[in-house]
């Protein structure tokens, strides 16, 4: 049997070091999410930022714009709170309406209380290996590694998936840490040559079962970044006659890798308790 890489476990041993580091300095850190237009998946995961927050004592206000809201209007009330001391944080719900300019939205939050690690100068920082906020997610796969004991530096990593949010930031913080890294895309030729060479796979491509038993080979750490929402039931997270399950095919997968992560309740719960570790520090430098 392989490791499980339990992100829900590990999450939970997080919110319980924040909640005592909170309550010991008398804090209150606030977390404004501005939401527009959300889809279901998304309020779902405003409802988990939510829960966590109370758990550990932040403050989490949810702001609302509707689909048909201008991008200069968002921007303006961003503004407001990035003038407004009480906040520590903001994020911006993605993804946003195809109406939208997503660059001018992410740019309008400070980058001090860019908690989301979003923003150009954030990423640029990033780039650097001297980051500010290492983006939730990708914060969120190294701590479940760390927590594992994964030691990244000179392994191959493959990451499938190439995005701003969760590809790209990923093979960044992956390279600061001395691994040799593959990103692979929809382009890539011969996606199985490259992801049976990794000591150590991501996979973010958002597309349910892509890697099977023919993608690995003994050895291996697989993380699962995926959520992907297909037809059946049978599962905790089932909504209305469907399931969430990731990239990777996990009754096969986990026969022959030495470590996985599930999904759900891997990288999930992990990205929300990273966004956390993030506002905790936001307001550590704002206080
Ligand atoms: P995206 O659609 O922006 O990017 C997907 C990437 O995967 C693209 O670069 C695409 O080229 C690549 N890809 C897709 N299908 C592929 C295929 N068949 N072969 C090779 N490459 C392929 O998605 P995203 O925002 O990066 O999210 C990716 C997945 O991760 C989604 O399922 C999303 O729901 C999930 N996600 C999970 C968390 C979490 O906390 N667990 C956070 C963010 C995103």
């Amino acid at each position: 049997m392989p490791i499980i890489l339990d992100g829900k476990k590990v999450a939970k041993e997080i919110a319980e070091r924040l909640k005592k580091e909170i309550k010991a300095r008398g804090a209150k850190p606030a977390l404004i999410i501005v939401s527009i237009a959300p889809t279901h998946e998304s309020k779902s995961y405003i409802g988990r930022k939510k829960r966590f927050g109370a758990q550990i004592g932040a403050r989490v206000e949810i702001v609302e714009f509707k689909k048909e809201s201008k991008a200069e209007e968002i921007g303006a009330r961003i503004r407001q709170f990035n003038a407004d001391s009480s906040i520590h944080g903001i994020i911006v719900q993605l993804p946003l309406p195809p109406s939208l300019d997503r660059a001018f939205i992410i740019e309008s939050v400070n980058p001090l209380k860019d908690v989301d690690g979003l923003t150009a100068e954030n990423l640029k920082l990033l780039s650097e290996g001297t980051p500010r906020f290492i983006p939730a997610t990708t914060k969120g796969i190294l701590a479940l590694l760390d927590s594992y004991h994964v030691d990244i530096k000179g392994q191959k990593v493959v990451i499938v998936g190439r995005s701003s949010l969760v590809g790209k930031p990923t093979a960044l913080s992956l390279l600061n840490r001395d691994a040799t890294v593959t990103i692979c895309h929809r382009q890539t030729p011969d996606l199985m040559k490259e992801t049976r060479a990794a000591d150590v796979l991501i996979t973010a491509a958002g597309h349910a079962g892509l890697i099977g038993r023919e993608h690995v080979r003994e050895g291996q750490v697989v993380v699962d970044v995926g959520i992907n929402s297909v037809s059946g039931g049978g599962l905790a997270e089932e909504m209305s006659g469907r399931k969430i399950v990731g990239d990777v095919r996990f009754d096969e997968v986990s026969k022959i890798v030495s470590a996985i992560s599930p999904a759900p309740g891997g990288v999930g719960p992990m990205t929300v308790a990273s966004l956390f570790e993030n506002l905790w520090e936001a307001y550590k430098t704002q206080s």
